[in-house]
């Protein structure tokens, strides 16, 4: 529990400054206390380290916050997922997008539970300024991961499935 407000609090200070393109803007904090939500209550994950990679999930990808100390403050299970999830920046869009399909198929379980519940929250929060063409391209790349993500938990692809409808479904009216 220690562990887990520790990760929170290390997060809200980190992305102190960042809001989230879509959900009206919302605190990017936000967004991780959702992640680490979903799995909590729909998959009914209660090993701390998946919740605190999960609230940790942007940090080196985002923020300043450096491996080692993440490493130092909760352990090497919890760094492993975290930089499971994150992209190498030095990398193309494209080639960073092929490489996250290369590294999901082969993740472990806990890792594909906290990339599918990070899937769950941004489909639902589509940034209002992207044009249909970018909404649409986004989509189909969210699916493609979070489909291979599906094998790990039932209620987090429901959760996903219908959220991913709703979205298709405002482009429809538009
Ligand atoms: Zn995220």
């Amino acid at each position: 529990m220690n562990k887990l407000l520790k990760a929170l609090s290390i997060a809200s200070i980190a992305h102190k400054d960042q809001k989230r393109k879509g959900d009206g803007g919302a605190p990017y904090i936000n967004h991780l206390i959702e992640v680490a939500y979903l799995l909590s209550e729909y998959a009914q994950i209660n090993d701390c380290r998946v919740l605190e990679a999960a609230i940790l999930h942007d940090v080196l990808e985002d923020t300043a916050i450096q491996k080692e100390t993440l490493l130092e403050e909760f352990g090497q299970v919890v760094l492993f997922y975290i930089e499971s999830v994150t992209d190498d920046k030095t990398l193309s869009l494209s080639e960073r997008r092929e490489a996250q399909l290369r590294h999901i198929s082969a993740a472990s379980m806990e890792v594909k539970l906290i990339k599918l519940a990070d899937h769950c929250s941004n489909v639902a929060s589509i940034p209002p300024d992207w044009d249909r063409a970018r909404v649409v391209e986004y989509l189909e790349w969210s699916y493609q991961v979070a489909s291979k993500c599906f094998v790990a938990n039932e209620n987090l692809e429901k959760i996903y499935v219908s959220r991913f409808a709703a979205s298709m479904k405002v482009l429809e009216s538009v």
